[in-house]
Order: C-alpha cells, then sequence, then structure tokens
C-alpha cells in the first residue's frame, strides 16, 4: 500500500511531441484514481512513467516515500494490466499466474495459495488448467488482474483493461474492480478514455486533454462543477450544453444575453461574474437541468424558446433535441413527460445548476476553489459549444 506523487512531470517524446506537461498531483495510499481523456491526451504516458516503462523528461515521481524516476520497473513495487491481456498462450492459467512469482523465488506452496486465493476472488478457479485460447475476453482479463492480485504489489495500474470487452462484460468488470479494490484495499490507478467507466469507478478522477490536467476531484464534483468548457462536456451524455453569449449588469443584476433569449443571473454569481462584465461568455446547463416551463416551480424563471427538432426514447427518459436561434441544446427529462413536448417549446433553466465559462479561456467561473481545477485548465481553448456539435468523446 502507498501513496504516488507526481511532481512537474513531463513527457517529451522524440520529435518534440510534448505528451504530458508539468503534471502534479497527490495520490493517496488506497486511492482508486481514474486518469480520463480523449485519446492522446497523455494517460498512458503517465501510467507508463509511472511503472518505469517511459523515461521522466523532467520532474519527480514518489511512491511511498522513494522517488522512482531512476528505479527499474521490476523494483518499483507495481503491477500492471494491460488491455490486451499480455497472457502467456502457451501456459495454463495457473502457470500465467504463478510465472511471475515463480521468477521471484517465491516459494512453491505460497505461490499455490497466492493463486488459489486470487482466482477463487476472480471467478476463475474452474479454469485452472486451461490455455488462454479456451477462455472468453472477459475471463482472460480476469487472469490478466489475477497475475497483478498474486503480486501483492503496492500500487496496481490499469492501461484501458475492459476496452476489448463487450458492453455487457464491462459492467460485469467494472462491478468486479469495485468489489477487489475494497477487498484489497490497494492504491489503483486506472486509465480509460470512457467517462462511464471513470465516473462509476473512481473515488477521483483526473480529467486530461493535450497533456494537461484540468481537473482532479470526486465524480460528482467534476460533474457538477466542470472546470472549463472542454470538462463540462467531456464528462456526462448528454454533455453540458453551452451557449456563447454576453454578460452585462451591476451588483443590483446580471443579465446574460444569449441572442434568442436572456436569463438573469443569479445572486451567488454576482461576485464571480462582475470581471467579465460586458464581455463575451459562454453559459452552461446540463440537458436534466432544463425543464418544461410549466413545469417549473417558480413561473417567473427566465425562458428558451425553441422548436423540437427530434426526441430520443431511452425507456426510463426521454432526450429531446432543440433548436432555438440557430443553435441546438438537449434536455433530458422522464419518459412520463413525453406528451408534454409539443412542436415548439419553452424551457426554463434550474438557474442554481447553472454556470458561466469564460469566453476567452473557457475557464468556469461560477465554481467552489474545492472543485480541483488546475491553473493548467486556463491554457487551452474553450472547446465545444453546442450540444449537437461534434463531441469531443471517443465513443
Ligand atoms: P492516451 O493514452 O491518452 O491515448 P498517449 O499517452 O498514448 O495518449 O499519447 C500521448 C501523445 O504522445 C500522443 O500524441 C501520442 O501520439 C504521443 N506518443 C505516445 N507514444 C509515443 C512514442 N513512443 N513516440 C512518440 N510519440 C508518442
Amino acid at each position: 500500500m502507498a501513496k504516488v506523487v507526481l511532481e512537474k512531470v513531463w513527457k517529451i517524446y522524440p520529435g518534440n511531441v510534448v505528451a504530458v506537461r508539468d503534471f502534479n498531483l497527490d495520490i493517496r495510499d488506497k486511492e482508486f484514481i481514474i486518469f480520463v481523456g480523449p485519446s492522446g491526451c497523455g494517460k498512458s504516458t503517465t501510467l507508463r512513467m509511472i511503472a518505469g516503462l517511459e523515461e521522466i523528461n523532467r520532474g519527480t515521481i514518489r511512491i511511498g516515500d522513494r522517488v522512482i524516476n531512476d528505479v527499474p520497473p521490476k523494483d518499483r513495487d507495481i503491477a500492471m494490466v494491460f488491455q490486451n491481456y499480455a497472457l502467456y498462450p502457451h501456459m495454463t492459467v495457473y502457470n500465467n499466474l504463478a510465472f511471475g512469482l515463480r521468477l521471484r523465488s517465491v516459494p512453491r506452496r505460497e505461490i499455490q495459495a497466492r493463486v488459489e486465493s486470487a482466482a477463487k476472488d476472480l471467478g476463475i478457479a474452474d479454469f485452472l488448467n486451461r490455455r488462454p485460447t479456451a477462455l472468453s475476453g472477459g475471463q482472460r482479463q480476469r487472469v490478466a488482474l489475477g497475475r497483478a492480485i498474486v503480486r501483492h504489489p503496492a500500487v496496481f495500474l490499469f492501461d484501458e483493461p475492459l476496452s476489448n470487452l463487450d458492453a455487457k462484460m464491462r459492467v460485469e468488470m467494472r462491478a468486479m474492480l469495485m468489489h477487489l479494490h475494497k477487498r484489497l484495499n490497494t492504491t489503483m490507478i486506472y486509465v480509460t478514455h470512457d467517462q462511464v467507466e471513470a465516473m462509476t469507478l473512481g473515488d477521483r478522477i483526473v480529467v486530461m486533454k493535450d497533456g494537461l490536467a484540468l481537473q482532479a476531484a470526486e465524480p460528482l464534483t467534476v460533474y457538477r462543477y466542470p472546470a472549463d468548457t472542454f470538462v463540462a462536456r467531456f464528462i456526462g451524455t448528454p454533455p453540458m450544453n453551452i451557449f456563447p453569449g454576453k454578460v452585462s449588469g451591476d451588483q443590483a443584476g446580471f443579465i446574460f444575453d444569449g441572442g434568442a433569449f436572456q436569463l438573469r443571473l443569479p445572486d451567488r454569481m454576482h461576485a464571480q461574474i462582475s470581471a467579465v462584465n460586458n464581455r463575451e461568455v459562454f453559459f452552461g446547463i446540463r440537458p436534466e437541468s432544463l425543464v418544461l416551463r410549466e413545469m417549473h416551480p417558480s413561473p417567473q424563471c427566465g425562458t428558451i424558446s425553441g422548436a423540437v427538432d427530434v426526441t430520443e426514447k431511452l425507456g426510463n427518459e426521454i432526450v429531446v433535441h432543440v433548436i432555438s436561434g440557430g443553435h441546438n441544446f438537449q434536455m433530458r427529462m422522464d419518459s412520463g413527460l413525453f406528451g408534454a413536448v409539443k412542436q415548439n417549446i419553452e424551457v426554463c433553466p434550474k438557474m442554481e445548476h447553472a454556470h458561466i465559462f469564460d469566453g476567452a479561456t473557457g475557464l468556469n467561473l461560477t465554481i467552489p476553489a474545492s472543485a480541483g481545477a488546475t491553473a493548467h485548465a486556463a491554457e487551452l481553448k474553450p472547446s465545444g459549444l453546442l450540444a449537437g456539435e461534434q463531441n469531443e468523446k471517443a465513443d
């Protein structure tokens, strides 16, 4: 068990490819932490630097109290699980699990005890005599997990371990990983491009883009208080609606002018948005925080009018795509309200869940300091304007 600390870590590949920039993170002992972001944002490189599979160009990585920059991978007390399982095809499951321990001259009895215990935990005890080729994808990935577990490492590293599995198996394996983390009570670092995996598995998630860590916080904090327009649209499905416009007013009251609609902004925002008075900003609201005007508790609510484009019926809920003033946005509601969705609708944002983002940097101006936004969030250009435009999520 160990904490893992990354301080000002950089990775620059030959050809001046800056894969990871000034990465700072304190991973607590026993924490389950997720690196999430689109393909190419530097997640795997960061993980591989912790594993010792990539050299660090600048900065320091510590596991426990030991600086491990120059420690070879086998001496770092870590175990890594890869997307492609990396099993030995000619060995039985038992021997795949036992192999690493034999290399470390662990006594035979101890090996047997560890292998049997891990196999039981992972539900693969009946397959110990099979070869990996005689297993399903999910079973193979369990063997790969088992090979890491028997090592009793201080830190587990996972590089997209569920990406090769079908959707149903991924859900099963997610539950199993959560149980394992509880039972093993060990630090786990997990890389994924899938925001659902990140949200459901992690104690904390680190959202990355272009080699930068933009926000590190608990999943619900990231969802409720995204650091910038990129995080707002990357985390959550459908993504947050983001409308360009202008803020104007004074301490007596600020208005967001989105062209086709105007909204009075809540008092709680005044201190933060006075700095962007009369400037371009983005107004952000999640699809579930838009409600039909007739359902809104306050008859005085600000209104966005629009025409319904399409409606996705998902069973328990529906997602309504609306066009307003040349922009698309989406709202999400209980499917029981389907009958209330007319061709032309008026919707009200629940302003207690609204956000204002800086028009130049994309930074969320209305989140608390405790939301884990890093200074780097300001280095990126605002991304993702309106729901319905190309989504940055990988799938
Ligand atoms: P992710 O895991 O988020 O998909 P990676 O960490 O694999 O991203 O890659 C980050 C960036 O570094 C990408 O631009 C990728 O093309 C580049 N990169 C990764 N490995 C190498 C390498 N061995 N040589 C040069 N560039 C690399």
